[in-house]
């Protein structure tokens, strides 16, 4: 199994620490996502990979062997930029087939290879146009095909479809990961858009000031968060402070209620966390029952296919979404009874 590691890894600019000690492992043939807000480190990461950076300490191993005695031009790797570099004096099939130049292919092997990725992207149709003739996803499916043409061992793309507009957008990620699959490429991207990760990734890796929080499965790190951070990056959630009490109960909301997740959460007995319920977990009803928490409804948001609820629990605003069906029956202002899954609650470290 060829696979890419890195071991740590650091990146310093200056005083900046862009990446800070990070360790990972990407088995051959998945789609990782790196993840994470603005200046976390998800390019530097990216680019050390390519070997477009040197790392201040670290190495990369790609199938054992250490990347770092391999220039960048002999890495094996296609990458697409966020500015996508499309050369606009050349034609759609000519940009494709440029990295098959520049390694000398005979014209025979372009033409044959140009066609057939121009048939795994679609654009056929529109080889002999100009950039500036294509709409915004046809550029990208150039720079994606332009990518491939060297047949890399690793596919390299930094926020790739941050330019489109977001219907667009969501169909380019679905094509995208249906192109990873059927390829079996081992792929990497970049992006901020957790959305976008869940969609494409086998493996999300959540970053945040350099380093790598969590790497995972998207359902997962959705489910088990690692912290209070990772929780709130992906999906919405409600975190509610909390104590660990004992073995497998917390204390929240002046109450002590059993958490299954709390022995796995790494906090110790009488130690400060975050309770982590995701707005599905949370049920609303009309009466205040015996083991509910006692809430008012503040605002209800009707949104068609689903219904989200935010209601005012002892100081804390938390989300209840429902489907239309199982709407719950209640009206802004209204006195409710709350209560959440505990068996799908995390805890974890603030
Ligand atoms: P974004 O989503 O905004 O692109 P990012 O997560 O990709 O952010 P990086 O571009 O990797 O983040 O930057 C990480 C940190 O390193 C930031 O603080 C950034 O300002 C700094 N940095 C990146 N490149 C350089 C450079 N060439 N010189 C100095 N500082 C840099």
């Amino acid at each position: 199994m060829t696979s890419l590691r890195g071991e740590g890894l650091v990146r310093i600019y200056g005083g900046v620490v862009a990446v800070a000690d990070v360790t990972f492992d990407f088995p051959e043939g998945k789609f990782v996502c790196l993840l994470g807000p603005s200046g976390c480190g998800k390019t530097t990461l990216l680019r050390l990979i390519a070997g477009l950076e040197a790392p201040t300490a670290g190495r990369i191993l790609f199938d054992g062997v250490d990347l770092s005695r391999v220039p960048a031009h002999d890495r094996d790797i296609g990458m697409v930029f966020q500015s996508l570099a499309l050369f606009p004096h050349l034609t759609v099939a000519e940009n494709v087939a440029y990295p098959l130049r520049i390694r000398g292919a005979s014209g025979t092997v372009r033409k044959a290879r140009v066609d057939e990725l121009l048939d795994l992207v679609k654009l056929h149709d529109v080889q002999e146009r100009r950039i500036h003739q294509l709409s915004g996803g046809q550029r990208q499916r150039v720079a994606i095909a332009r990518a491939l043409a060297i047949e890399p061992a690793l596919f390299l793309l930094d926020e790739p479809l941050s330019a489109l507009d977001a219907m667009l957008r969501e169909h380019m990620q679905v094509e995208l990961r249906l192109l990873q699959q059927r390829l079996g490429i081992t792929t990497i991207v970049v992006t901020h858009d957790q959305r976008e990760a869940m969609t494409m990734a086998d493996l999300v890796v959540v970053m945040n000031q350099g380093r790598i929080l969590q790497a995972a499965p998207p359902i997962d790190i959705y489910h088990n968060p690692a912290d209070s951070f990772v929780a709130s990056f992906i999906g919405t959630t409600n975190l509610l402070a909390c104590r660990r009490v004992s073995g497998d109960a917390v204390e929240m909301l002046g109450r002590r209620v059993s958490i299954p997740n709390a022995r796995a959460s790494g906090l110790s007995v009488g130690a400060g966390g975050m309770l982590t319920v995701r707005p599905e977990d949370v049920s609303l009803s009309p009466a205040v029952g015996e083991d509910d928490f006692e809430g008012v409804v503040e605002f209800i948001r009707d949104l068609g296919a689903s219904v989200e609820i935010s209601v005012a629990v002892r100081g804390q605003t938390m989300l209840s979404v429902s489907t239309p069906k199982d709407r719950p029956q209640v009206e802004t202002g209204q006195t409710v009874g709350v209560s959440f899954n505990a068996g799908r609650a995390a805890v974890t470290p603030r």
